[in-house]
């Protein structure tokens, strides 16, 4: 087929993070470029996702800083909580960002269809059963939550549903011990909700530097927290005074709400992946190469969908490079998957970039660990006795810092400019040899002289 009979050069499916952007970039680079959404405009960050859950994580924040405030002389009486007004007003802010993202994109030139996209060939999707042809077709659809099949599980709900409950339940129990699953206990708990997170191991954010998620339990539990380690839920019984669980131990729960965050599959149901003979992974995920293209040379697929790293950033990175692959003078790569800087937006915050520990261990051998905990000034004064957890990590033989990792208020924000540092090579003595900024928490990763352990 000659370019010209193409009805778009690029057809994209889903209007997330990834979508947006690839169909962005490429519309500046002259293509002809039209996105196929079938929710709202966004995807999950702006939707149910990275947005909505740090409005609810800010608001349930409010109650520890109430606490606080008290040792600092405000005297108030006891602040009362509100779940309609947030949902209202977070809801308001989405729509708001919903209307952003259509201006973005047909301000841009970029034609929005409505509806579900399915491939029916190399370079055809079918919408609405209208057949529309693409010279490249960008699979971005994104996950979806993955939710065990036990007896009653009807009755539970994941992360989409948590943004549209009618009220806050009173209690409720989460199930997972990843980025979903302390992110949500931590709204709960902190706005007011009796919260227990309920995991299958006795180890928190698996992957990530053990000691964070030690030291977050730590935390949570300090904070009052329920936790129950090594457990499953085995059936959720309906009955009038809440959803009775029936838990592997033998034990059982009542409460009002249980809530699964234990992980998220690509969502490719109903996309017709086989029609168009896109191979997929074991896990499911679209299977591309470094330059994000399929085994079909005119589909490409981004995002969530492949199943590198689940991150926003990360989708809009990969979106960038496959627009300026296809449309582009080439030249830019995939990203460094290990330097990539996160964010877990839990209570106490985490934030980190690098290898953990073992990792770096297993990759260098000698490592030389650099960690501290300590309970920050402004914590001082307040009925909140919450320490900050920081570690570094250095390779012995170069003495290049290999990873930066914290637990603490504000970690997120603290570490985009350490993953510079790192995206630099930094080594030990580069940051012995800064000077730091006084009196903060972040000080202590420039003066921290004497390792703990090699
Ligand atoms: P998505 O943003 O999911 O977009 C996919 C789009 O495709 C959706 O709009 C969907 O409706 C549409 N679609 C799907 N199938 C079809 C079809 N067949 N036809 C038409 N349209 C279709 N990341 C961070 O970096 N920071 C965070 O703080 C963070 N918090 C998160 C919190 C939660 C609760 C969740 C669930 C995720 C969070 N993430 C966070 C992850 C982040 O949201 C995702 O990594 C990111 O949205 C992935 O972008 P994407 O473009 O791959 O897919
Ligand atoms: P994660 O992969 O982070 O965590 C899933 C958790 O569920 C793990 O603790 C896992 O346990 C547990 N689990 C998996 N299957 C089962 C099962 N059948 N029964 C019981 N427990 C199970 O997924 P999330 O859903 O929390 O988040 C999905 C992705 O979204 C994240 O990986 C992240 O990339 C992205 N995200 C990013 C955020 C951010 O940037 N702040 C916030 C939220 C999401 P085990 O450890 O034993 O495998």
């Amino acid at each position: 087929m000659q370019q010209q009979n193409f009805d778009y050069d690029l057809l994209v499916i889903g209007g997330g993070s990834g979508g947006v952007r690839a169909s962005r970039v490429a519309a500046g680079l002259g293509a002809r470029v039209a996105v196929v959404e079938s929710a709202q405009l966004g995807g999950t960050c702006v939707n149910v996702g990275c947005i909505p859950k740090k409005l609810l994580s800010h608001a349930a924040h409010f109650s520890q800083l109430a606490d606080e405030a008290r040792g600092y002389g405000w005297q108030m009486a006891q602040p009362q909580f509100d779940w309609p007004t947030l949902i209202t007003n977070k809801d308001r802010e989405i729509e708001r960002l919903n209307g952003i993202y259509e201006g973005m994109l047909t301000g841009a030139g970029i034609t929005v269809i409505r509806g579900h996209a399915a491939l029916s060939g190399p370079h055809s999707v079918l919408v609405n059963g209208q057949s529309i042809s693409a010279r490249h077709i960008l699979i971005a659809v994104g996950g979806t939550p993955h939710l065990p099949n036990i007896p009653g599980v009807e009755h539970a709900i994941s992360s989409n549903e948590a943004f549209h409950l009618k009220q806050l339940p009173q209690r409720v129990v989460v199930v997972g011990g990843g980025y979903i699953a302390v992110e949500f206990a931590s709204i709960f708990h902190g706005l007011g909700a009796q919260t227990t997170l309920l995991h299958r191991s006795q180890q928190l954010l698996r992957g990530f530097d053990a000691d964070l998620g030690l030291h977050l339990a730590q935390e949570m539990a300090q904070q009052g927290m329920s936790f129950r380690w090594n457990e499953e839920i085995q059936s959720i019984d309906k009955q009038a005074d809440g959803l009775h669980l029936q838990l592997k131990s033998g034990e059982q729960l009542v409460v009002d709400c249980v809530m699964y965050a234990t992980g998220r599959v690509p969502h490719t149901e109903g996309l017709g992946l086989d029609v168009a003979g896109v191979h997929r992974t074991h896990k499911g995920a679209v299977e591309v190469d470094s330059r994000f293209t399929t085994n079909v040379p005119s589909i490409h697929a981004v995002g969530d969908v492949v199943d590198r790293m689940a991150l926003t950033p990360v989708a809009l990175a990969e979106g960038t490079v496959v627009a300026h692959h296809l449309f582009g003078k080439g030249g830019k790569h995939a990203p460094d998957y290990e330097l990539i800087p996160t964010a877990v937006f839990s209570h106490p915050q985490i934030g980190t970039v690098g290898l953990s520990e073992k990792v770096a261990r297993e990759r260098f051998g000698a490592v030389q660990i650099f960690k501290s905990s300590f309970r920050p000034l402004t914590n001082r004064m307040g009925a909140e006795p919450e320490n900050v957890f920081l570690k570094l990590i250095v390779s012995k033989a170069d003495q290049r810092v290999r990873g930066v990792h914290m637990v603490g208020e504000g970690a997120g924000e603290l570490m985009q400019g350490f993953a510079v540092a790192l995206q630099c090579g930094a080594t030990k003595q580069q940051f012995d040899a800064t000077i730091g900024i006084h009196p903060t928490v972040a000080e202590e990763l420039v003066t921290m002289r004497e390792p703990v352990r090699e």
